[in-house]
């Protein structure tokens, strides 16, 4: 496959495109859930977006791989 991403740069859809499954997550309370890519946030800067943690209000980071299989996060739970 070659040619230029179909997607906008640094976009979501582009880093889902290039990376699979994105994962958003919370230190605080070390959870973290899929991170579903819809409309409104597709085309959007993923460096310039910032989350919000649901339950304690901290931040959210992004991540590209899911965090339970990261070294040193295997107690990060889902929520579903
Ligand atoms: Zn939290």
């Amino acid at each position: 496959m070659a040619g230029p991403s179909p997607h906008k740069l640094h976009s979501f859809a582009e880093l889902r495109a290039m990376f699979g499954p994105l994962w958003l997550r919370c230190d605080s309370c070390r959870r973290f859930r899929r991170l579903a890519v819809p409309a409104e946030i597709r085309d959007r800067d993923w460096r310039l977006t910032r989350f919000k943690c649901g339950r304690c209000g901290g931040a959210g980071y992004c991540a590209i791989d899911r965090p339970d299989q990261e070294p040193g996060m295997q107690d990060y739970e889902e929520e579903t």
